[in-house]
């Protein structure tokens, strides 16, 4: 993708870990890459269809000077945050924030930070079969909608099913979400288990009884095997209450690992 690129805004700001930088301020240098697709801008010459890189600087500008961080990495997640979020035409940003003057006594040109931060999208699945289901799944839907981190919610139909694996319990309500998030997979993970304990979700049969379940089914084309995350979903494909709503949202979002798009894995579920 095209690339705006802002190099060394100079700010004077107060971040820190020690009170005399808190009290006495020094000089940062801010690098920053913006991805944009500037296609329609370039063959339209207007302003309009691209990103203001004077407006970026001032949001810099603002987010530097307008917070007193002890650490610079804290420094760079809030500037990253803040440019992804006000300016929905950039898809990634990548910021350095340097400190030449950092409290190191020895010869050094400068320290830095470097993130990179961008919209990615994910679908999770959602399901409940204890308490008010439906109360449960509305308000997981309203705190997706309402993170900072995440835009662009849509929401699957509900549709009840039958219990899976453990089938000895109530009926399901299940559903799916697709959105775009600036949180990582386990950053997403984490908001998720965040929902469901909001839920009262306890977690006491593997399988069994619960008032919320959050699962992450897909995130861009990543393929993620660690012990506590496994995206895709390593059980999407036989489950047709996790495929049937994700059809309606995105019968065309391929499975990075077997190749078929959600549409094709619901029509072989179907046909076994
Ligand atoms: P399940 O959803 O399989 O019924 P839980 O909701 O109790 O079980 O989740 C158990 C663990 O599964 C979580 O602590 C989480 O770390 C792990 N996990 C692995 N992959 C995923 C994923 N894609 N989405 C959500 N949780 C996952
Ligand atoms: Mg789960």
């Amino acid at each position: 993708m095209d690339k705006i690129c802002i190099d060394e805004l100079k700010i004077f700001a107060h971040h820190g870990v020690f009170e005399h930088e808190n009290i006495n301020g020094q000089n940062f240098y801010i690098n920053a890459v913006l991805s944009v697709d500037t296609e329609k801008a370039g063959m339209h010459d207007d302003l309009a269809d691209s990103v203001d890189y004077s407006a970026v600087c001032a949001l810099l500008n603002k987010v530097m000077t307008a917070n007193t961080f002890r650490l610079i990495e804290a420094a760079a997640q809030t500037a990253a945050e803040a440019v992804l979020s006000e300016f929905p035409q950039v898809k990634n940003v990548e910021i350095e924030v340097r400190k030449p003057e950092a409290p190191i006594d020895m010869e050094f040109r400068s320290v830095s930070v470097k993130i990179n931060r961008g919209w990615h999208r994910a679908v999770i699945a959602l399901g409940s079969n204890k308490g008010d289901s439906r109360g449960y799944i509305e308000q997981a839907v309203a705190q997706l909608c309402s993170c900072s981190h995440i835009r662009g919610v849509r929401c699957s139909e509900l549709i009840v099913t039958k219990p899976y694996g453990y089938t000895e319990q109530d009926d399901f309500l299940n559903g799916a979400v697709m959105c775009e998030t600036m949180l990582s997979p386990h950053g997403l993970l984490e908001f998720c288990q965040s929902v469901e304990n909001s839920a009262n979700r306890t977690r006491e049969i593997h399988w069994g009884p619960r008032t919320l379940d959050l699962d992450i089914i897909l995130y861009d084309d990543e393929i993620i095997s660690e012990p506590d995350l496994i995206v895709p979903h390593p059980d999407m494909h036989n489950r047709q209450f996790v495929l049937g709503p994700v059809a309606q949202l995105a019968p065309y979002y391929r499975h990075p690992v077997l190749g078929a798009t959600v549409a094709q894995l619901l029509e072989r579920l179907n046909k076994n």
